[in-house]
């Protein structure tokens, strides 16, 4: 048997179409197809491209047509409710040269719907219960569109669903998801992001280098995320090494270019960085910050360690104030492990940043500038700061 026919063939790519005029005008964002593309890529999927596009009969079906040219899956998110502007399921419709009905049982559960809520219903609502002789309603417990999953003769799926979130992600979830598991999702994948900071991503990708960059696999890429620039490597089987193979490769050639500005692995957070370093010596820490509009408060919000925070003034941090000494007086008087200081002052279009820590060890301090004014430097105040804790204890013994 071909292995690639239509019962085995395996889901190794997906395109993703958001459907509907609110999207192309822009009143509503699409999240649908970021949300579902997060999702394939967990399982190994390659979500070829996305696309958002308006209630127009003719784009949406040339848009599936070239998405099931390439890709094992196509899902649709939207236009599946009862207005003549809906018009996913006839567009699906069209390019498999099929002819939608009334599907009974759907209709007896819509009507059903309806008189439990005491709503008329109104014939335009028929739509929902249509099927076509190669589509399988996808249940929606949450509204009143089920979707539509579309096995096509060459092993190819159509997945149509809802638009609102709510009804999508479950159906996507609970139905959908097993239901491609079935068939054999993606490859397998195996990923590291490295997370860095004291360092700009330009300079990352210089260190790294090309031939690292441009690498079909394992992938190496870097993005610059508000709290850190992160490295990813993400890597599958091929040329008969393992993907795990692989990415140790890349990894190792990632952390000899940079891996001194390594603070964090997969989705660590800075509260979660820092924490780690401060639990196992049953550390807690008290902030003070001037300047900084609270950025470094908000950076560690709901750090368990966070004993108390507290934002100056920036005149009274006073010039005869040194940052050493805040954080001092900062521990004294919270009687918390260590003080932290931070002090941020716009220097032309720049941000100086004076940071200090007291603690067990004693002071120290540090100085730098941070690229950028205004709200831009004070939030980079915050993640120098949270990185100058972090090299601290990184650096010191475990007792
Ligand atoms: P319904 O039966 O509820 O009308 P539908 O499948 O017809 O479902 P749409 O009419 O296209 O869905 O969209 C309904 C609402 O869902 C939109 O007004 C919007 O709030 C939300 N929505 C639609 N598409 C997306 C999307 N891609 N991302 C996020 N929200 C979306
Ligand atoms: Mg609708």
């Amino acid at each position: 048997m071909d292995p690639e026919s239509p019962t085995t063939k395996p889901i190794r790519t997906a395109v993703l179409l958001a459907i509907g005029s609110e999207l192309t005008v822009g009143e509503t964002r699409d999240t649908n197809s970021g949300d579902l593309a997060g999702s394939l890529s967990e399982t190994g999927v390659e979500v070829a491209w996305i696309s958002a596009l308006p209630d127009r009969i003719e784009t949406v079906a040339a848009a599936l047509e070239g998405a099931l040219a390439v890709a094992d899956v196509v899902i649709t998110t939207g236009g599946l409710g009862p207005t003549p502007d809906d018009l996913t399921r006839e567009a699906i419709a069209a390019i498999c040269n099929e002819r939608p009905t009334v599907d009974p049982e759907l209709e007896r559960w819509l009507r059903h719907l309806f008189e439990r809520r005491g709503i008329a219903f109104a014939e335009t609502n028929l739509k929902q219960a249509w099927l076509i002789p190669s589509s399988t309603a996808v249940p929606n417990v949450r509204g009143t569109a089920p979707g539509w999953w579309v096995d096509r003769p060459d092993g190819r799926v159509i997945v149509a669903l809802p638009g609102p979130p709510s009804e999508m992600r479950p159906m996507w979830q609970s139905w959908v998801l097993p239901r491609l598991r079935e068939r054999g999702l993606g490859r397998e994948r195996v990923t590291r992001t490295y997370r860095l900071t004291g360092i700009g991503e330009s300079n990352v990708a210089a260190l790294l280098g090309e031939t690292l960059l441009r690498a079909q696999n394992p992938v190496v890429a870097t993005y610059a995320r508000a709290d850190a620039v992160d490295v990813r490597v993400s890597a599958v089987a091929g040329d008969g090494r393992t993907a795990a193979e692989l990415a140790d490769e890349a990894s190792a050639a990632v952390l000899a270019a940079v891996g001194d500005h390594v603070w964090g692995h997969g989705d660590d957070t800075w509260p979660g960085a820092l924490g780690s370093g401060l639990a196992g010596r049953g550390w807690d820490v008290a902030l003070v910050e001037a300047g900084t509009g609270g950025a470094t408060a908000r950076l560690l919000a709901d750090a368990t360690w966070l004993k108390s925070t507290r934002t100056i003034a920036p005149e009274s941090a006073g010039s005869t104030d040194t940052a050493a000494d805040l954080a001092r007086d900062e521990m004294q008087q919270t009687g918390a492990s260590i003080g932290l200081a931070v002090r941020a002052v716009e220097a032309g279009e720049d941000t100086r940043v004076e940071v200090a820590a007291a603690g067990p060890w004693g002071v120290s301090e540090s100085s730098s500038t941070a690229f950028l004014g205004g709200s831009e430097g004070r939030r980079r105040a915050g993640i120098t700061a949270a990185a100058f804790l972090h090299e601290i204890l990184r650096k010191m013994p475990i007792q």
